[in-house]
Order: C-alpha cells, then structure tokens, then sequence
C-alpha cells in the first residue's frame, strides 16, 4: 500500500495527462449553451453587412450642409426614405435629403446622416440647422466583423454572448465537443433515497444528488446513477456497468476499510492506478486510474463535502478538458479574511462565500469545514486551496479559490 501523499497540483497534472478531447459533432445553436468548440467560428459575412445609419435622421450630401448653421439652415427636399429592412431604391441627389432610421441601408448619393435633432420639417422640405462631415453617423459595412474573420476560438465554452455571436455571423449550429457521458457509482450498505425511511445507521444518499448537478454544470451528461452494495461481487458488477460511460465517478468505498472494495475491483476489470491518496483535506482517500478502452475513473470518498471537493479540484478540470476547454478558467485571486491554520502535511480545501472588496475579491470561510458538515457548502462561492506547504493563512494574505459554478 503506497503510504505516500500525492501532492494535489501533481494529481492534477497526471489526470490532465490522461485525459483527451472527444470527438466533435454539429449542435443546433440552441442546445450549444454550456458547451465547448471543437473548432474556431469564422464569420460568414461582413458585419455590419452594408453601410447603415447609426441615428434617426436624414441621409444627405455633406456638401449641401457645410454651410448650415441653427440660425441659416440648409433647405433640402425630402425625396426619398430608407427604414430598417426596406432600402430606398433612389439615389439622394443634389439637394435632396432622405428620411432614414437607425440601423436603415445608408442610400446611394449620400455620404453623412444629420441626426433628426438637427433637423426641422416644413411641408416636403427639411431644414438642416447643422453642417456635417462626410461619413457622419454612418456606421460601415465590416465595421464590427470582416467577413472570414475569426469571431471565437476552438474550446470556447460558449455562453448566451457567444451564442449570439455565433447567430449574428449567420451560422445556425456550430462544432462542439461531445459532452462526456458520465456514469456516478455510489457506494454503501447504508445508503437510503431522501423520502424513504431510515432504519438503524443508515443514511442519506446526497452524493448522488450533489455530485450530477456539478458534471453537468462542467458539461457532462450523466447517464446512470447507480448504487453498488458493500460486497465485492455487487462493486464489480456495478462497475463494469459504469464502465460503458465515458467517464467513471465512484463516490465513497476508496479508503482503506475492509468494507473498501472500489479499488480491487477496479484492480480486477484491469484498470490502471495513477494515483491514490492525495495530500489533500478533505479528500484524502481520492483515486484516479484509467479503466479498460482508455476510460477516466475517479474514486472519491463518500463523505459528502469531500465528495463534492474532489469532484471539483480532480474530476472537473478531466471534464472540460475532455471538451476541449481550459481547465483553469474559473479560478479566482481573492485575500482570505481571516487567520486560517490548517493541517500540517496536506493541502486544504477551505469553502469560502467570496465578495468584492475594494483590493478584489475577499473570500471568508463559511464555517464549520469538518468533511461531513454539508450545510458549510451552501453559500460557498469556492473552495480557496491552501497549498500543503503553507500551515497558516493570515488575514489579507492571497488564496486561490477554485470557483464552485461557473462564475
Ligand atoms: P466511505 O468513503 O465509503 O468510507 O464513506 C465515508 C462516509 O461518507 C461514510 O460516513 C458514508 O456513510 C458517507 N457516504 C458514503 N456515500 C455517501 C453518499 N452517497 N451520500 C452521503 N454520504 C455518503
Ligand atoms: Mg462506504
């Protein structure tokens, strides 16, 4: 039995070392909420894709005005009209002004638009109280975006701007990665569904409620939920299920107890350890191995906050990098705000509410941090990871704080 710690910032570096990109496929722009790109968006077409008014007002020759004042207006005649979605056919020619709408087709003829402040009307006639340069309020084709253009890089995550993005350049679906399907494992005799009753020491399944919400929001698709009973025959079997997914997650059954028995059975259907036990609190007894067909399976342990911690420090960053993604991207430099000492030897996984400060984020801890103490996770914003090497965190001194959602 390996009695060594593997140091968190290595573990995550030999889970990252492991785990590669799915394969790609076309998603609707409407289902493309929360995943990655597998390849760069280019734009289709110019953006704007022809030249149009910035203002309500009149598209004009800017040599008819340049002598406009409030007190001398210039007269032009009102010839034509250009609005949103409808593009006057006629050129505005010498002496004429056009009515035009924001966002309208700038017409042929007219090099500048006078803002409808600027302006009177009297009967066919428009009085323009102000001189204006050429290309006044004219916004230009490819202004925004060139056509061809790069508008978003492969392994964006792409959110409602993104998406918007990606709608405004004219592409209807664009290229993700796969989510990742995930099978969850928990484990435990004692183990009772919220609703039934609870005979003699048993207790809640919360993991299998707290753990999906976090591979979703990460991407994944869950696609079983499982119990496997304390015996070893059960664990097998019950992995070898899970092991169809593209990724394993097994909660609790990773320690050392004689009624532990994730790890031979894993041993069992052939899976690689690349690491067992980590220098981490909570979350010591974590496992990372790599099952049969190059599968990810991470062996977490029961207790619910060490559950959800691990999930977030090691099984998380495999997800998004499975997706393409950046597995750092939602890590935040706060100041603790009070004194914190933690446990000599092991890194320490401290849940924070986060708030901003006039120096940045401030992260305070959100009480009690025993590894059982679920209620001390709702609020946190985070989780600020103190490194094994540092005993005592001092008020104002920096943290990393591992953000819980995706900020
Ligand atoms: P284990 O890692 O199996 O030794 O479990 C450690 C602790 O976590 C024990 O107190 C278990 O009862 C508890 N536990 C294990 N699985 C779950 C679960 N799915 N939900 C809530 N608590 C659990
Ligand atoms: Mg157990």
């Amino acid at each position: 039995m390996p009695t060594e710690l593997m140091p968190i910032e290595r573990a995550c570096e030999l889970v990252l070392a492991r785990v590669s990109p799915l394969p790609s496929e076309e998603v609707a722009l409407r289902d493309c909420v929360g995943r990655h790109l597998a390849a760069d968006v280019a734009s289709g077409e110019d953006i704007p894709a022809f030249d149009n008014s910035a203002m309500d007002g009149y598209a004009v020759r800017s040599a008819d005005v340049a002598a406009a004042t409030a007190d001398r207006p210039a007269r032009l005649r009102l010839a034509g009209e250009s609005s949103a979605g409808h593009p006057a056919e006629a050129e505005v020619g010498a002496g004429e002004a056009f009515a035009i709408s924001t966002g309208a087709a700038v017409p042929g003829g007219a090099d500048a638009v006078v803002r409808v402040e600027d302006t009177s009307r009297d009967g066919e006639e428009v009085l323009v109280g102000a001189a204006v340069p050429g290309g006044n309020n004219i916004r230009r084709a490819g202004e925004d975006v060139r056509a061809g253009a790069r508008v978003l890089s492969a392994g964006a995550r792409l959110g409602a701007a993104e998406v918007g993005a990606i709608a405004a350049v004219g592409h209807p679906a664009a290229t993700c990665a796969r989510r990742p399907r995930l099978a969850l494992l928990l484990t435990g005799d004692e183990l009772v569904e919220p609703g039934e009753p609870l005979g003699p020491g048993q207790i809640r399944d919360s993991n299998a409620y707290a753990v999906p919400p976090l591979a979703e929001a990460a991407g994944a698709e869950v696609v079983s939920i499982e119990i496997a009973p304390d015996n070893h025959e059960g664990t097998l079997a019950a992995l070898d299920r899970a092991l169809r997914a593209d990724v394993v997650v097994v909660c609790g059954g990773i320690s050392v107890g004689e009624h532990d028995h994730v790890r031979p059975a894993l041993a069992e259907l052939g899976a690689e350890e690349v690491f067992w036990r980590v220098a981490l609190r909570p979350g010591k007894p974590t496992y990372f191995g790599i099952g049969p067909g190059g599968k990810p399976v991470f062996g977490l342990p029961g207790n619910p906050v060490s559950a959800m911690v691990t999930f977030l420090l090691f099984a998380r960053p495999a997800l998004i990098a499975m997706q393409g993604g950046d597995p750092a991207s939602h890590r935040v430099e706060a100041a603790l705000t009070e004194r914190y000492e933690t446990v000599a030897g092991r890194a320490e996984a401290i849940r924070v509410g986060l708030e901003a400060g006039r120096g940045g984020w401030e992260a305070t801890p959100t009480g009690p941090q025993g590894s059982h103490v679920l209620t001390s996770m709702i609020g946190a914003d985070g989780l600020a990871v103190v490194p094994t090497e540092v005993d005592v965190v001092e008020a104002g001194d920096p943290v990393t704080v591992e953000l819980l959602g995706w900020g």
